[in-house]
């Protein structure tokens, strides 16, 4: 869809070759500029516009550039943007007592990326098993897990592909089959001080964490004395059409770590834990950006619209929706052969390994979806996305594999 005012074609092929000669390249790109987004759209500098299903990768809780985050990042930045982390700051202390106030946690801890809020979670786990378990210092997590992309947090994810990458690794990370609980079991030492899981292994392909194996993961810490950390970087806020993902597993972590969704664009994360295993010493953890105000202000700012608006009860609804929408997508035969996830966190599962080739034919028709591995489609777009913008996503889609399949 065409947009008259925008830049030129030429302007674009520049942004292009600048790009290519000046941005570092790690990972291959369509040559697209985005240049403007709203709400559940995207436009680039040629002024076509994007149907967004990747929502900035689950970020853009509120769509693309909702005012609340521009209200509060103008007010704040006229206010105070960072005083130091040795001090304190209004927005900190009052986005902190809202996320403990909504959340089974008693402490917060903010940081920028969900990397960090998981490497911070590692910390606190291991300085528990340093103080109360005979420094036990193992963390346990699952093959097929994504936790970020630090060192540390890289032996912890679960991608067999990663492990020889950047010799030598940090140790004490376990990984076990997701869903597996004689596995998980086995792998329980006296040196284990934490078990870390997602509820839902988002780049692993929207994989459900069951809801037995969830609660036995949660008895067996209990009974042993060990740190369940959920990583709710990608379920947390409203996500899965609860306020935290855990709450549709009926158990409550000991410590959770949010990123994601908690800026609604804006780089923030947020490592939460119950007060017993609040057990940092000076200087065990820090930045200079941990709960800037600017940040946190956002941060204030997206989780304040999300209870105002009853954005979890919208996501429950768009989520049943959607799935309803894949699913009679998938009783046409046209290569959808499954669907899974929870609220507006989905997959469909692919006949073959087209996956890379529907994303791209989606791409060139105005629809950005996402790609998690070869035989599946990710979707998890702006949490306040419409019935019709849900529809107008899936036409491009039928397109798209009407292409491929038939
Ligand atoms: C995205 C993600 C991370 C990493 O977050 P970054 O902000 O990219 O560091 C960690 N855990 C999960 C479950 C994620 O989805």
């Amino acid at each position: 869809m065409k947009n008259d005012s925008e830049f030129t074609a030429e302007f674009t092929a520049e942004m292009l070759r600048k790009a290519k000669d000046n941005l570092m390249y790690f990972t291959n790109k369509p040559d697209i500029v985005f240049s403007r987004g709203e709400g559940s759209y995207l436009w680039d500098t040629e002024g076509n516009r994007y149907i967004d299903m990747i929502a900035g990768w689950a970020v853009c809780c509120l769509g693309h550039t909702p005012p609340v985050v521009a209200d509060a990042l103008n007010r704040q930045a006229a206010l105070l943007v960072n005083p130091s982390p040795s001090f304190y700051n209004v927005p900190a202390i009052e986005f902190a007592e809202i996320l403990c106030g909504i959340s089974c946690m008693d402490k917060v801890f903010f940081i920028n990326s969900g990397a960090e809020a998981n490497e911070s979670a590692v910390k606190l786990a291991r300085k528990y098993g340093q103080k109360y378990k005979n420094g036990a210092y193992e963390i346990i997590t699952a093959w097929n897990s994504f936790h970020g992309r630090t060192l540390a947090m890289m032996a912890a994810t679960g991608k067999k592909y990663w492990d020889p990458l950047f010799p030598p690794r940090p140790e004490g990370f376990v990984r076990v089959n997701y869903n597996d609980i004689e596995d998980l079991r086995a792998a329980v030492s006296p040196n284990t001080c934490a078990i870390m899981l997602e509820l839902i292994q988002g780049e692993g392909g929207v994989i459900v964490g069951d809801k037995d194996y969830i609660k036995q993961v949660r008895e067996i810490c209990d009974s042993n004395d060990i740190v369940f950390i959920i990583d709710e970087v990608q379920t947390g806020l409203g996500r899965l059409g609860r306020m935290f993902g855990y709450e549709a597993y009926d158990i409550e972590p000991d410590v959770m770590t949010l990123a994601k969704g908690i800026g609604g664009g804006f780089p923030l994360s947020a490592m939460l834990a119950k007060d017993k295993f609040c057990c940092f010493n000076i200087g065990d953890v820090g930045g200079t950006y941990c709960g800037t105000p600017l940040a946190a202000a956002v941060g204030k700012a997206v989780v304040e619209e999300i209870i105002r608006s009853n954005l979890v009860d919208t996501v429950k609804r768009n989520g049943d929706y959607f799935t309803e929408r894949l699913l009679a997508l998938r009783d046409k035969n046209i290569g959808i052969c499954g669907v899974r996830g929870m609220g507006l966190l989905l997959a469909a599962e692919l006949a073959d390994e087209s996956a890379e080739r529907v994303k791209d034919i989606c791409v060139d028709n105005y629809l950005l979806i996402n790609a998690p591995n070869k035989k599946c489609l990710r979707f998890m777009p702006a949490l306040n996305i419409s019935a019709d913008e849900i529809d107008g996503a899936l036409a491009v889609l039928e397109r798209a594999l009407l292409e491929v399949y038939s």
